[in-house]
């Protein structure tokens, strides 16, 4: 499986749209891998998960073909993971498509009231996009990959889920951001497997959160747990994603910070296979 990091910022990036503080200013100034879009990841070309603002920006500074892409997860509702205004662009005149070329959207109940609004009030887009509820621990299968949601620690009013993504060969990633410290029932699910790949919400940079988000402290004792209970071993490669500006430490700082416990800081085009 072939991970790409489209985005690896928090909600509003980072520089923040509207931010004039010290840690925006100088992302700006040094640029490269501090500039951080919202947060996505490409899976083996067609999938993806999550469709943020920054989805177009992703198509210029990649040059990616959406068109071909058959399969959108939504973590949850929030815009930086769901921006709906582009997705409504998925048919003619907008985009000029294979007649049998649908985008499979799949999410929580928050997600489909959305998009339930969305193809009613669009007809012309049925054709085009579909979406599909799965509820929490049900797994399903996108080409040859398995995917189960699991419940995150995160906006209380929705279902908000992290992923379980499996390939054909078995290769496990568990995809974790926007959550906290885990729900119990998660714990419990995810525990029965062993993870090849671990990514997690590292929104707070080296501040603990845990009960929303997460900080550097909180995915050390993610990787504590996983490692006792044998989720996660010496080989998992853990990647820390969806920084804030509010958490202050620039690309090379965090490198610096996590370097005693082997988590990768991914960056905006960082690719990583398992
Ligand atoms: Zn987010
Ligand atoms: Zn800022
Ligand atoms: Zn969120």
């Amino acid at each position: 499986m072939k991970v790409k990091y489209l985005g690896t910022g928090a909600a509003e990036g980072w520089p923040g749209v509207f931010c004039g503080c010290q840690h925006c200013r100088k992302a700006r100034i040094r640029g490269g891998k501090n500039i951080r879009t919202r947060s996505s990841v490409l899976i083996d070309d067609s999938m993806m998960v999550d469709f943020p603002p920054d989805s177009y920006s992703h198509v210029i500074s990649y040059g990616l073909d959406f068109s071909r892409l058959k399969h959108l997860v939504i973590t949850h509702s929030h815009q930086d993971h769901f921006f709906t205004d582009d997705l409504k662009l998925r048919k003619p005149v907008f985009a000029h498509l294979e007649d049998n070329s649908i985008l499979n959207i799949y999410g929580n109940m928050a997600v489909g009231e959305i998009m339930t609004e969305i193809l009613n009030s669009n007809s012309d887009l049925k054709q085009y996009m579909s979406f599909r509820y799965i509820p929490p621990f049900e797994t399903y299968i996108a080409d040859d990959i398995r995917i189960t949601p699991l419940l995150a620690s995160h906006d209380r009013n929705e279902d908000c889920y992290i992923y379980i993504f499996e390939d054909k060969h078995g290769k496990r990633m568990l995809y974790g951001n926007d959550t906290g410290i885990f729900p119990d029932a998660t714990w419990e699910y995810i525990e029965g497997y062993y993870f090849d790949l671990v990514s997690l919400d590292c929104t707070t940079g080296p501040e603990p959160e845990g009960i929303y988000h997460m900080g550097i402290p909180d995915n050390i004792k993610i990787k504590e747990r996983m490692t006792k209970t044998g989720a996660a071993d010496n080989a998992t490669k853990f990647i820390l994603t969806h920084f804030s500006h509010n958490g202050g430490l620039l690309h090379e700082q965090l490198i610096e910070l996590v370097r005693p416990y082997e988590f990768q800081i991914a960056y905006d085009g960082f690719e990583v296979y398992v």
